[in-house]
Formats: structure tokens, sequence, C-alpha cells
């Protein structure tokens, strides 16, 4: 599913990714996978509409500081209301750019968006299929580091679903759990099963200071 649709050419222009893509070759950049339910903007299930769309407080500035410290961001999201047609890609698009302008306020600009338009079990064929891009599968991640040269040592996820943390597991990078969205839920879950995340934070901007470390660590 790995494709130039899953870019909003927001950050890497068409002439630009050509560059980009040259010295990402060259330097390897730690990422930042994000979750967009929950963790980046409001949860509202099966959001279909740019207008109900919300990026929680703090979050671009937060975003802000951590793009300027050197991460790449990436949104890496299950979006099945797509296989259930509850919504359509063009529709995602604009939701997409509706995060882009909150973003933008702060100077915050994702990298690339990806989403799984799938599902397992429900819809209509070619999205009704098991796919291997639907968190807790990290194919999401793999398609980031297709397209950019990600330093996974460096790396980090953040999400507020356990399917998110199994994704960032998957490829070995630190989970950070925020407790916005089903966050806490899922710590919940977590305790029962005597898990926990590299890091739980109420809210994704009280990850910064954490993150900065991790950039330091020599890669
Ligand atoms: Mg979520
Ligand atoms: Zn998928």
């Amino acid at each position: 599913m790995a494709g130039i649709f899953y870019f909003f050419p927001s950050r890497h222009s068409s002439n630009e990714k050509a560059v980009n893509r040259y010295t990402f070759s060259v330097k390897k950049s730690p990422a930042l996978f994000l979750d967009r339910d929950g963790t980046l903007i409001e949860e509202v299930p099966y959001l279909s509409s740019p207008s109900k769309t919300r990026v929680l407080s703090g979050v671009p500035e937060a975003l802000a500081i951590l793009q300027k410290a050197g991460f790449l961001l990436f949104v890496v999201s299950n979006q099945s209301g797509i296989a259930r047609g509850l919504l359509d890609e063009g529709r995602l698009l604009q939701i997409q750019a509706e995060i882009d302008r909150q973003l933008g306020k702060a100077g915050a600009c994702i990298d690339a968006y990806y989403h799984c338009p799938h599902h397992p079990a429900v819809g209509i064929p070619p999205q009704r299929r098991r796919c291997n891009c639907r968190k807790p599968q990290p194919g999401l991640l793999d398609q980031a580091a297709s397209d950019f040269n990600v330093d996974w040592t460096r790396s980090a996820g953040i999400g507020d679903d356990l399917r998110d943390l199994q994704a960032f597991a998957a490829r070995d990078i630190p989970a950070i759990l925020v407790g916005t969205g089903k966050g806490r839920r899922t710590r919940q879950k977590l305790a029962e099963s005597k898990m926990e995340p590299a890091l739980f934070v109420g809210h994704l901007p009280e990850s910064v200071p954490w993150l900065r470390r991790l950039l330091s660590k020599e890669s």
C-alpha cells in the first residue's frame, strides 16, 4: 500500500522530495511515529469531518519543538472507517489538511501521513482484507522507513491504544503511552498484564524532555 498517495504534500513538494530523499539517504534521521486519534487529535469515532478535527492542546507547540530538535514526524493511523464506508480517501485528506493547518500555527508540520484503510472482516474488498498495515502490524512504520531513511535507534512511537504500542514494539522502538483518548484504559489493561510502556504521560507534550534525551543518544 506504500505510495505517493499517502503523502500529504505539506512539507515536501514534489520538487523538494527528490532532494530530501537524497539527504535522507546520506544521513539517517530519528523519527517519531504518531498515532492520530486520541493522541494528536481529539478522539471522535470514525471521524469524517474536518470541522470536528481538533488537535489536542499543547500538541502543536510540542511537535514544533521535537521537529526542530531533529525528529521526522509521521502519522500512522488505522482508518477502518474507509473499509466500513464511513469516509473516503478524499475526506481523509481534508482532515489531514485541517490537522496541518492547526499544527502550522505553531510552526509544526507532519512529514508524512500513513494510514491503513483496511479491516479484516468488515466492508467490501479490496478494503476488506487482512493486511500488514493495520496496527498492531508494523506495516505503516515500514512504509515510512521505505520513504525516508529512519534511524531506528533514535526513534519512538506515541499512541493511546495497545495496538499502537504493539506496532512500535514490533520494530523495537520505545512506546510512549498517552493518557488522552483511550490511554487511561490502555494503561489499566497493561497493568493487569504486568506490562509497562517505555513512558506514560498524561498528554503528548509531557513527553518532550524524554524524547530530547533519546535524541542525544549516539546513533
Ligand atoms: Mg488512537
Ligand atoms: Zn491495512
